[in-house]
């Protein structure tokens, strides 16, 4: 006998008939002789209708109440879900995250798990009870409640097996595992048999939103077993483990796009020690995070710097630069919400060399202009125009045969 977290997605629980199909899942685990812990998102598009709501009170909303706000989603899935536990003979209990209790820290709206007392849950399945928690949310050392970011039932469901030592970890969603892109820009992509900790964990900060970056991160840290698999059918998923455990790595494993960034040059900057920290240093002080940077040196002695923020950062990082720029007498500021990044993500670069070149060549062909580079072992990132996103994914799929059967 197991134990099992498994994790059900908006859409998966998007209409009473989908929770009475999760509950008939459930309890099919159930009957194979396994403790199962559910933990469920809000209904699909209820975190955006409550968000709507706090927005149409307060803009910005206050962060605090905010979660007070948002957890509410996730609050009625329990709930519907235990009934329909229930109603299909499963005995069941739900649990909010603050009843658990899932404590985290006090950052409200990306709050971040700190310890799960994992005892009561653990008496309850002895009872022989599926538990029902929500996903998405926690308390703080005050009592107050706090969320964990877009996505983060994912985390919880990762941070719940790890601290019941659970022997499995499982996302349902309403795809059937990884895919080598996302399946609803490439229908072609190939949905991988299993992917490496470090793959998901770039292909999910690179944009791949299918699981949040901090599950793989939790996942990877307490080697949690973790499976991404479709609740509308039944089928082998997307196993993320080790690189002990794939037999044999791909060269790459996918490409991801990410529409969540914009980019801001400053030129004619005194090349000088102590600018590139200037520049950067403001901008971290307004509590922006930097993603790509790119400096370089003109003839005539001066230096341009371009870099890449999170758009909704976008007008508070032009205003800063703005003001660095007057302070540190540079030419220009320019920037361009109207960009996008695509990633190529796998273990296999680190042995192969010309991947770089082959992907330039891709979107060379499609006439893609390369607007920012980056790398790291197992990742190659470009900037090109927004206007290029689905043929940048496109090409470098195709580029690298990553279409076809799993
Ligand atoms: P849930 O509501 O179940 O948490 P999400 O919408 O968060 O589901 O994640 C599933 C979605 O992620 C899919 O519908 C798919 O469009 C998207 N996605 C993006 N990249 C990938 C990928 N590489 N493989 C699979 N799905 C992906
Ligand atoms: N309901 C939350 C969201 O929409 C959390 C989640 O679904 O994982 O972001
Ligand atoms: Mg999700």
């Amino acid at each position: 006998m197991s134990l099992i977290v498994q994790k059900y997605g908006g859409t998966s629980v998007g209409k009473p008939e989908r929770i009475q199909a999760v509950a008939e899942r459930v309890k099919r685990t159930v009957a194979q002789g396994h403790s199962v812990v559910v933990v469920v998102s809000a209904m699909s598009g209820e975190t955006d209708r409550l968000l709507g709501l706090a927005r149409a009170i307060q803009n910005p909303p206050s962060a605090r109440e905010l979660d007070v706000v948002l957890s509410t989603g996730e609050q009625v899935t329990i709930g519907l879900m235990a009934m329909a536990l229930e109603a299909c003979g499963v005995p069941a209990v739900s649990y909010t995250g603050a009843q658990v209790k899932i404590l985290t820290d006090t950052a409200y709206n990306k709050a971040r798990i700190v310890d799960i007392d994992a005892a009561p849950v653990r008496e309850d399945l002895a009872l022989g009870k599926v538990v029902v928690i929500a996903g998405f949310q926690g308390v703080d050392p005050n009592g107050s409640i706090t969320t964990l970011g877009r996505g983060g039932s994912d985390t919880t469901a990762v941070a719940m097996a790890a601290a019941l030592k659970a022997d499995e970890c499982q996302i349902y969603t309403d795809v059937d595992g990884v895919y080598t892109t996302d399946p609803r820009i490439v229908p072609e992509a190939r949905r991988l048999d299993r992917i490496t900790y470090e793959e998901m964990l770039e292909m999910a900060s690179l944009g791949a939103k299918v699981l949040q970056i901090r599950s793989v991160e939790f996942a990877s840290k307490y080697q949690v077993s973790l499976r991404v698999l479709s609740s509308f059918e039944d089928g082998p998923g997307t196993l993320i483990t080790t690189e002990e455990n794939i037999m044999e790595a791909a060269l790459i494993s996918g490409v991801t796009l990410n529409r969540d960034e914009a980019k801001l040059t400053i030129t004619g900057v005194p090349d000088r020690p102590g600018i590139a920290s200037a520049i950067l240093g403001a901008i971290a002080a307004a509590n922006i995070e930097v993603d790509m940077i790119v400096q370089n040196t003109g003839a005539d002695g001066s230096t341009d710097f371009t870099f890449t923020v999170h758009r909704n950062d976008y007008d508070k990082a032009l205003a800063i630069l703005q003001q660095s720029a007057a302070t540190l007498q540079a030419r220009n500021v320019t920037g361009d919400r109207k960009i996008v990044k695509v990633s190529l993500v796998g273990v296999g670069m680190r042995s192969h060399a010309g991947i770089a070149s082959r992907a330039f060549g891709a979107l060379a062909a499609e006439g893609i202009n390369i607007q920012m580079i980056s790398t790291s072992e197992i990742k190659i990132s470009v900037v090109v125009d927004e206007k290029y996103a689905e043929l940048g994914v496109r090409a470098l799929h195709a580029e690298f045969g990553l279409a076809g059967p799993a």
